[in-house]
């Protein structure tokens, strides 16, 4: 058996050189059948050695059976000259050498079908078993041709035969049909399969060719698509070189011509300015004369304006020891009008009449300011309170007892271990910034709520009030917290408790201890004393006083709640009358 090494076929005997064997083209049967195909199939191949006719006709007695030509051959080539190899293409002669002998098998063939004139030839290659019988028979034949009558019997496919090789015949010996046969040549299994690898071999390699040429094609046009390609844009960029080139020169043309031109207008410029800084000059020189002029008039005004400003200094001066000289005086009276705490009463009157304009005007503003701000018409009429007078209380017993009933609700409170938070919320600190700035003695104890109110009432009731203090027992009945003394912050809400019968009207300034105050939840009826702290425990005291703040509901009729916070005390000493102011609407 033979290998494949490289391209070359190496069959044990010889080396086949692939490039040196016969092209494939020229083998056409032997690329229509596949390798495997049976023995009996294969075809004899056309390539035929010389040197085996030669020896094997040399020693038969008889005339040689010819080696024939394969079938599919053209059948002008004589018989005789069908064991020489078939000439071959001039063209392929150089690189083509016939197979070798050892390649070649020796193939008997029977001729089939009757018509053997006809030259309807029809060869069939025996069995493998039948050529082995019959080439052992023949060669026996050809060493002893003196033994025997030439002939064989065969035995193959259950059939005999009767075979004859001085005439190369075969005869049935059943049916007694005689058939002619023939001795040929055909290439070995292996060497068949060799040359089929071969052609495939080459026929990839012819494919890979093709691809190859093909590549080389392509490569081909696109180089000349690419040069044309560049041969066009270098015509373009030589066309823009040109275009460009004219466009400089005609705009080193223009710019000439411009050029001419600026250094025209510069000059005329030049000439412009000229006559226009010789104006300037001229109008400057009657400028500076006009700004001469002026300075002289201003440096009149200046001591003139000088002159006024000493004057003025000189009556700022007096104006100012003036005012010192009335502050003192204030002071002193200021004194004078706390007096009462000294326990002087009998040398000073119950109320003096304040008669410093200045108070009169922050009492007035006062009055107006704290005026309800609502469209109620019952509010109005005290934005535009006129204040008549001021009186100033000097009563030292009232004072006294005023003082006591501190001190007294300050031991309670101690006692009974209240603290007083913060009243919320807080009285109108207007009405008390206002009286602290202009009477800087006061003093107002924050732990008992000490705060100024205004209470309004009858002129009839304003003398008594000031000579014996805040009765509880004379208050009116029918007031919707209780049967107390009531106080505001707010002018328009004491007003509603004056005469308002268009003569003066009276308000009183005081000073109110609202120690622990109760807030009121509603109306609290004929009460005659503040509320328990606690109803259920009698030890821990009463409030010190009633507080109806905005909003609390009053069972009155709409709104039904308090438009104006109102307080109220059940114990006259509690509050002390400190101004009387005299006004009208
Ligand atoms: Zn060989
Ligand atoms: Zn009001």
């Amino acid at each position: 058996m033979g290998h494949i090494l490289s391209n070359q076929y190496y069959c044990s005997q010889c080396w086949w050189d692939f490039e040196k064997a016969p092209s494939p083209a020229l083998l056409p049967n032997l690329q229509q059948h596949p390798p495997q195909i049976s023995q009996s199939q294969l075809p004899v191949s056309s390539l035929q050695p010389p040197a085996l006719s030669a020896s094997s006709s040399g020693s038969l007695p008889t005339p040689a059976p010819p080696l024939h030509r394969h079938k599919h051959l053209p059948k002008r080539q004589p018989p005789a000259s069908s064991v020489q190899p078939p000439p071959l293409p001039a063209s392929s002669s150089g690189s083509l050498l016939p197979a070798p002998e050892c390649h070649f098998e020796v193939c008997w063939e029977f001729q089939t079908g009757d018509d053997h004139a006809a030259g309807g030839e029809e060869w069939q290659s025996f069995q493998a078993d039948a050529q082995k019988q019959i080439e052992s028979a023949h060669a026996i034949v050809g060493q002893n041709p003196q033994d025997g009558d030439g002939k064989m019997h065969l035995l193959t496919n259950s059939l005999t035969y009767s075979i004859d090789f001085a005439t190369m015949t075969q005869k049935n010996m059943e049916t007694g049909r005689c058939h002619r046969i023939r001795r040929g040549q055909r290439l070995k299994p292996e060497a068949l399969r060799s040359l089929q690898e071969q052609a495939d071999f080459s026929k990839k390699q012819q494919l890979e060719i093709t691809n190859l040429k093909k590549t080389i094609r392509i490569c081909k046009i696109f180089s000349k698509t690419r040069k044309q390609h560049t041969e066009k844009r270098e015509r373009d960029a030589k066309d823009q070189e040109r275009q460009l080139r004219a466009r400089v020169s005609s705009a080193e043309v223009e710019a000439e011509t411009r050029q001419r031109q600026f250094e025209t207008q510069l000059d005329a410029c030049k000439r412009e300015a000229e006559v226009k800084d010789q104006k300037r000059r001229e109008q400057l020189d009657t400028v500076e004369q006009d700004a001469d002029a002026q300075q002289r008039v201003l440096r009149a005004n200046i001591d003139t304006l000088q002159q006024v400003a000493a004057t003025l200094t000189e009556d700022l001066q007096k104006a100012t020891q003036a005012e010192s000289a009335s502050r003192l005086q204030m002071t002193q009276f200021l004194h004078q009008g706390e007096s009462w705490r000294l326990g002087k009463q009998l040398e000073i009157p119950h109320l003096t009449p304040i008669d410093c304009p200045f108070l009169v005007a922050i009492i007035e503003n006062m009055m107006r300011t704290t005026s309800h701000h609502g469209p109620n018409s019952r509010c109005s009429p005290m934005r535009q309170a006129k204040v008549l007078r001021v009186l100033k209380v000097h009563n030292v017993r009232l004072g006294q007892k005023y003082d006591s009933r501190c001190k007294q609700m300050l031991q309670d409170h101690a006692d009974q271990g209240v603290a007083v938070g913060p009243l919320t919320p807080d009285v109108n600190s207007f009405l008390q910034s206002t009286i602290k700035a202009f009477d800087e003695w006061m003093h107002l104890e924050a732990n008992l709520h000490e705060c100024l109110l205004l209470h309004g009432s009858k002129r009839q009731n304003i003398s008594e009030i000031v000579s014996s203090g805040f009765e509880e027992r004379l208050s009116r009945q029918g007031g919707l917290y209780g049967e107390g003394i009531y106080f505001a912050e707010e002018s328009c809400k004491s007003f509603q408790y004056c005469d308002k019968d268009g003569g003066e009207n009276s308000m009183i300034l005081s000073r109110v201890l609202l120690g622990d105050p109760h807030y009121a939840k509603g109306p609290l009826g004929q009460m005659k004393i503040s509320p328990k702290r606690d109803e259920a425990d009698a030890t821990k005291g009463r409030h010190n006083s009633v507080v109806a703040n905005v909003g609390t509901p009053n069972g009155q009729p709409p709104p039904s709640v308090q438009e104006h916070r109102e307080y109220v005390i059940f114990d006259g000493s509690q509050a002390y009358p400190e101004y009387v102011v005299i006004f009208e609407v």
